[in-house]
């Protein structure tokens, strides 16, 4: 390192948006905690991950293309674009693959926004909306969320206030149905009347990572809206249900137009050979999705009967997590469940001081997080 550094320089040279960046938080990883604590059987219900481990098709399909890894992957992901196309009953032109979700997210940012516009999301939305939009210089108009003694949806999605927040310079309108880290969702009905009500020259990122674990008539017509609303583009994943997170695959359906875009901003090869294949395999392991979404019914059921057992209150979730009040500083928490092995998310982050965001896991997770939560209490 040169002499004349001086430690803060360089933020100095980052773009302002940049330098007011704060890391997304990750959930701690269970070797990490292992290691400090020298044990070896923690659990880790933080980062809505699926509990029933990725589908054995997607293994077999791993193995079976591992060794052609000294090949660039497929840059446009031919056979997963199609694969999807068909699932949507679209067109491969709709689709457009991300490394995860998250990058999709950061493309649309990045293709959308400059520091002279700005982009509307509710209180208590996903963490990763601050920062994509951040890191292009752009504003961030902040709706209300519903207030914590809401009827039906404490904390959730406000339409009237996510419209109020929208002004000339704004040109993405982020929704996440269900919300993380809430759980809270807004009915198809809603949803429908709140798009209809965004001008067509402003970018509506809806965010169904975690759709697939919606009651069925509450799930959006995919379809429907794309050919309704033009400036939509929908975000899904094969980190949640279909247990990949680890392979960082995820794919947006937008009109082809917007799809050619952020084709445009991508990078050539921003998805892997083995997410790729791993993918295709997945969208034909249906059991596999059922029976995730069946594990997560129950184990939703057990927790929320616990929580009411020990009278915390929890918010309404149509996730694979619940986010629960804990009438206490949730960090102190935390660390108190952390040395007992038991791996959750606080959410002081996104303002939730109070709250644990608690992934739902197998049967005998769910039943060492209420044991352990209860001692700890
Ligand atoms: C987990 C999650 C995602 C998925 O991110 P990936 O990059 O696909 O792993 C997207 N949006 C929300 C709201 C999430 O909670």
């Amino acid at each position: 390192m040169s002499q004349s550094f001086i430690a803060g320089s360089f933020l100095k040279l980052a773009t302002s948006g940049v330098q007011q960046l704060t890391p997304y938080q990750p959930g701690k990883p269970v070797e990490e905690l292992e290691r400090e604590l020298g044990i070896t059987d923690s659990i880790k219900l933080a980062s809505n991950e699926n509990p029933l481990g990725p589908s054995p098709l997607a293994l077999e399909a791993i193995k079976n293309i591992a060794s052609s890894i000294n090949y660039y992957p497929d840059g446009g992901g031919f056979a997963l674009s199609n694969k999807l196309a068909q699932k949507h009953q679209l067109d491969a032109s709709n689709i457009t693959l991300g490394n995860g979700s998250n990058d999709i997210l950061e493309l649309v940012t990045r293709a959308f926004l400059t520091p002279l516009h700005s982009a509307v999301f509710s209180e208590y939305s996903f963490a990763v909306y601050p920062i994509v939009v951040q890191a292009v210089g752009a504003k961030a108009n902040v709706a209300k969320a519903y207030p914590e003694d809401h009827e039906t949806m404490p904390l959730g999605h406000d339409p009237a206030a996510i419209l109020s927040q929208i002004d000339d310079s704004t040109r993405i309108v982020f929704i996440a149905n269900p919300n993380n880290p809430t759980g809270t969702w807004l009915t198809p009905a809603a949803l429908e009347d709140l798009f209809g009500k965004i001008a067509d020259n402003i970018i509506i990122v809806l965010d169904l990572a975690y759709t697939e674990y919606m009651d069925e008539a509450f799930r959006p017509a995919i379809k429907k809206w794309i050919a309704k609303f033009p400036n939509l583009v929908v975000t899904q994943t094969f980190s949640k249900v279909y247990a990949l997170a680890g392979l960082r695959i995820g794919y947006s359906i937008s009109n082809p137009e917007i799809a050619d875009i952020l084709n445009r901003v991508r990078q050539p090869f921003n998805t892997n050979m083995l997410a790729q294949a791993a993918a295709i395999a997945s969208l034909d392991d249906i059991k596999h999705v059922k029976n995730s979404v069946e594990m997560n019914n129950a184990g939703k059921g057990l927790l929320q009967d616990a929580f009411k057992e020990m009278d915390l209150k929890y918010l309404p979730t149509m996730g694979n997590f619940i986010s629960v009040n804990v009438k206490q500083d949730g960090m102190a928490l935390y660390e108190k469940l952390l040395q007992q092995g038991v791996i959750v998310r606080p959410v002081a982050n996104y303002d939730m001081p109070e709250y644990l965001r608690i992934t739902i896991g197998t049967q005998q997770q769910n039943e060492r997080l209420i044991e352990t939560l209860k001692q700890c209490l």
